[in-house]
């Protein structure tokens, strides 16, 4: 017997109340006004690896984490080997999420033929900048006349790789990119999703047409925590403390819709 009901009294949503949860065989935890009760946590970008980098981690592994945490459902991201482009793969993977004890959700990559969306009918398409840089911005206000069509939802990881520079990823990529971003959703009346921002700009340019998340990497280190850049590298960068305070403060006055922690794991 691995589950558990709940009786007494807990402090749910800001008060005492008095509960009964579950039932059947599940053995009984008495509450007797010790307990905070937590509703589950929604994830909605983490990597679960698997398919082709199953040494990092797999579906399963990905699941069984999320759950200790007290996060019960997830969108998990396409950079998978191969990369979710196809009706095909897309159908394949959700099956297998379908197994998971989470609600598993998935969002499809950028398919090389956009009538790959109509096949698959993905709730949401996630892009990246190295997308962006292979099939180009027209590529990608294509896919956001389809999914306005659609209904699903364009989730930006917004840097536009036109701004890269041997290796550096400025700010500015995703200034620019908001704002290559904006116009897309202006001429398409297509959905769009910002995920793991790192600037408060882009909480304050994105309001009315965008929601935005953000990491809590992105929240709590900048590059001052960072002694070995090569063990703090992350898409986007690690920015300064004053535009990470920036940003903290921007989640706390209700500015950033989302908090998402881009859970990927990497070997050294
Ligand atoms: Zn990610």
């Amino acid at each position: 017997m691995d589950c558990i009901r709940l009786e007494g009294r807990a402090y749910i949503g800001g008060r005492f109340v008095r509960v009964k949860i579950g039932g059947g065989d599940c053995r009984l935890v008495q509450l007797s006004n010790r307990y905070l009760i937590l509703p589950g946590m929604v994830d909605l970008h983490v990597h679960f690896r698997d398919w082709g980098l199953s040494h990092k981690e797999t579906l399963e592994g990905g699941a069984r984490a999320a759950l200790a945490g007290g996060v019960v459902a997830v969108g998990d991201m396409p950079n998978t080997s191969p990369h979710i482009r196809t009706a095909e793969l897309y159908r394949k993977r959700v099956e297998q999420g379908s197994g998971l004890p989470i609600l598993y959700k998935l969002h499809m990559g950028v398919p090389e033929k956009v009538a790959e969306l109509d096949q698959a009918r993905p709730r949401s398409v996630k892009i990246y900048p190295e997308d962006v840089a292979r099939f180009g911005w027209q590529h990608v206000e294509k896919l956001a006349e389809r999914c306005a069509t659609l209904r699903c939802v364009l989730v930006f990881h917004c840097e536009d790789p036109a701004y890269f520079r041997n290796g550096e990823r400025p700010p500015d990529a995703e200034v620019a990119c908001v704002e290559k971003v904006r116009q897309i959703v202006h001429r398409t009346g297509a959905r769009v999703h910002l995920t793991h921002i790192t600037l408060p700009y882009t909480a304050e340019a994105t309001r009315g047409w965008a929601s935005v998340d953000a990491t809590p990497h992105h929240l709590l280190l900048d590059v001052d925590n960072c002694k070995d850049p090569a063990l703090c590298l992350v898409n986007p960068r690690l920015r300064t403390p004053e535009i990470r305070k920036r940003l903290l403060a921007a989640l706390a006055s209700g500015l950033i819709d989302i908090y998402a922690t881009d859970h990927a794991p990497h070997t050294l």
